[in-house]
């Protein structure tokens, strides 16, 4: 039997390693991508291959397009073409706007926008070809309920969703699903200065009052790759406890 290769990006740690090993789980081969971290990237290749499933890691920037071209060709070479993607790789620069250079916000919308749309480029030519696939883009709670100095964040999460329905619509003819995931907060490196400053408040926010797991959002993204969710495309789902409206 010819098992499924998926593509998760930034999956070195976090959430992305959740998703990864999730996906696993399920029976996927995976493409483990990272920027920077290679040690870690190879802790979740040896605890995906621990579920009996090849992995591999594949550094690249996913701003830079060609480096993103060039992973897809290192995947495809090795375990396969991918039937999923997860973009999930993203980075924070939180600061008020006034107090920010222009190169801060170009920084987030590079890798958290051009990042996405990268590897959804890629991605959907072989899956149109193939007319099968899912993706998954991840968003945060963020697009819609900014917290201060997250004006760069926001947007490119708010655009992520936009693009991520846009996508929906040229992709559902051709048999590929497209949705996001909109995390609220989630217990991982990104948020954990924010743990540390003001555990309480955050949690006053979150009618769970606690901070989410990052298996608990994989295993919703994991659904969505599946063919469980094979009527499910265009829609952003949140996963965050209950994130109120405030
Ligand atoms: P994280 O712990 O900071 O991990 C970020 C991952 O992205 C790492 O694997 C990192 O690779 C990778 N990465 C960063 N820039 C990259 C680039 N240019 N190219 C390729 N990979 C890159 O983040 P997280 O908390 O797991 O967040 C994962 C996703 O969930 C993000 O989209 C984030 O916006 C979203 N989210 C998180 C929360 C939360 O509370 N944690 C809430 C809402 C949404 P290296 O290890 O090599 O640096």
């Amino acid at each position: 039997m010819t098992r499924p290769v998926a593509l998760v990006t930034g999956a070195s740690r976090g959430i992305g390693r959740a998703i990864a090993l999730e996906l696993a789980r399920r029976g996927h081969l995976v493409g483990i991508n990272f920027r920077q971290n290679e040690a870690q990237a190879n802790e979740t290749v040896e605890a995906v291959k621990a579920f009996g499933v090849e992995a591999l890691a594949l550094r690249a920037d996913v701003s830079s397009a060609s480096e993103v071209a060039d992973m897809f060709r290192r995947l495809e070479n090795t375990l396969g073409e991918p039937s999923v993607l997860v973009c999930n790789a993203a980075i924070t620069r939180d600061m008020l706007l006034g107090a920010s250079e222009p190169s801060d916000f170009e920084s987030v919308l590079r890798v958290n926008l051009d990042g996405v749309v990268n590897c959804c480029r890629e991605a959907s030519r072989r899956m149109m070809a193939r007319r099968r696939g899912s993706i998954v883009t991840i968003s945060s709670v963020s697009a819609q309920h900014p917290g201060r100095g997250q004006s760069n964040y926001a947007a490119s999460k708010g655009a992520v969703e936009s693009f991520t329905r846009a996508l929906a619509v040229e992709l559902a003819p051709r048999g590929v699903r497209v949705n996001a995931v909109a995390p609220g907060l989630i217990e991982t490196d990104m948020t954990s200065h924010l743990q540390a400053l003001a555990p309480d408040e955050l949690k006053r926010r979150i009618l769970m009052r606690r901070l989410g797991r990052p298996e608990e959002v994989a295993r919703v993204v994991a659904f969505l790759c599946d063919e469980d969710a094979s009527y499910v495309t265009g829609q952003v789902w949140n996963v965050d406890g209950g994130f109120k409206l405030e």
